[in-house]
């Protein structure tokens, strides 16, 4: 069968791990698999190369961003298929140009628009392993363009999705999708499958396995996506379309999520009109607005709560103070050591009193909830940061996840 198979930058730290990645690749071919390889580049360049960028100007031109980000993916590409050759295999380096992955223009995260991939075809039939660098393509002009940070995932469900490949791992260095960061709690479990649904949900919450665009096009083209350790053997995660097993399960998972802050305008006139004044600059300024709570009024003066991402917050604050003076607030207050708890699993559209008993563990713990917001599929609660770790552990605990 073909299997494209995508190893990140962990996975070809250094020369060692290529030759490991290079070895687990043969495997594959003595199986008798057809393989496409996606690589990124080795852990840390891409950051290395943020900061020289940064260095020379605070905001580097975003065409020059991608030629210099797009580097690090040309290094691993070559590297891999000089390993593989030296293990007598045919393998040979493609850039995103060479395979035709052709994006908008919208550099350092570009979108993907079509993939012609000739040339991976060509070398398949050729019984050639063609190493793909992740993470880049070129626009309309054929200038080099990036996909966003962990955007090799993409590359590699994208080409999975375009070769009708059978399957699309994602080699990493943890061995799949858990309960929980086993990091917070020890007896977290690696869950057999997702469906794409909740690892999105995972994946913007804060699970950074995957990146949250390669999961919402796999889902649209239904690739199976499989989770899995570069270092240690099993079977990893699958990511796939929802059946009746995972409805079975009222939670799959709980994760957290520092990147949170609160935005509160105080004494708010509470008539029509307000809401889109507050946030239309809100949205112009490009900040993403996440939870937003109004208050019952008392009188004709409300209170007005949202969340955005934290790094986000020094945007705001002046924004925030102008938007206050327009609709004649009384005051804002800006919070930032907050956090999100939530619960995830597809089984919540089946089983009733999830968010009681989240509510419940909470309190025992003496847990303030600040907000609360709902989907078919989640709940989250914004708290204080430093309840984050023990909130994740009574959560765990409570629904019975380990
Ligand atoms: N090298 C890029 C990054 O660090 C893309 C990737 O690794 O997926 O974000
Ligand atoms: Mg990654």
């Amino acid at each position: 069968m073909l299997v494209v198979q995508k190893f990140g930058g962990t996975s070809v730290g250094n020369v060692e791990r290529i030759k490991h990645v290079a070895a687990l690749i043969a495997k594959s071919r003595q199986a008798g698999d057809a393989v496409v390889v996606v690589v990124s580049a080795m852990s840390g360049e891409t950051d290395r190369l943020l900061k020289l960028a940064h260095e020379l100007a605070p905001f580097p031109d975003e065409r020059e961003m991608d030629m210099l980000l797009s580097t690090g993916e040309r290094v691993t590409i070559a590297l891999l298929a000089m390993a593989l050759r030296a293990m007598g295999l045919d393998a040979r380096s493609y850039t995103g140009r060479q395979v035709g992955i052709m994006t908008d223009s919208t550099h350092t995260r570009a979108r993907i628009e079509r993939i012609t991939a000739e040339r991976i075809k060509e070398a398949l039939d050729q019984g050639i392993i063609p190493v793909v660098a992740g993470f880049q393509g070129i626009n309309e002009n054929n200038d080099v363009t990036t996909l966003g940070r962990g955007g090799s995932d993409l590359t590699a469900v994208a080409l999975a999705a375009a070769l009708h490949a059978e399957q699309c791992l994602i080699y990493t260095d943890v061995e799949g999708i858990f309960t929980a960061d086993p990091n917070i709690v020890p007896s977290a479990r690696k869950l057999e499958k997702v469906s794409y649904e909740e690892m999105l949900e995972l994946a913007s919450l804060g699970a950074k396995v995957l990146q949250s665009r390669s999961v919402e096009f796999a889902a649209k083209y239904e690739v199976p996506v499989i989770v899995k350790s570069t270092f240690k053997k099993g079977e990893g995660t699958l990511v796939t379309k929802e059946d009746r097993d995972m409805e079975q399960v009222m939670v799959s998972g709980v994760t957290g999520d520092r990147n949170q802050a609160k935005i509160t305008f105080i004494g708010v006139p509470d008539h029509p009109g307000i809401a889109s004044r507050i946030f239309g600059p809100i949205g112009s300024a490009n900040i993403l607005v996440d939870m937003i709570i109004q208050n019952v009024g008392q009188g004709d003066l409300t209170d007005l709560s949202f969340t955005i991402p934290r790094g986000d917050l020094h945007k705001a604050v002046d924004l925030a103070n102008r938007i206050a003076k327009d609709i004649g607030a009384r005051s804002v207050e800006l919070k930032d050591k907050i956090a999100k708890v939530s619960l995830v699993g597809v089984g919540m559209r089946s089983h009733s009193g999830v968010a009681a008993r989240m509510f419940e563990t909470l309190a025992a713990k003496g847990i303030n909830i600040m907000m609360i917001s709902t989907s078919e599929i989640k709940i989250s609660c914004v708290i204080e940061e430093q309840h984050l770790e023990p909130a994740i552990q009574a959560l765990h605990q409570a629904f019975e996840l380990g």
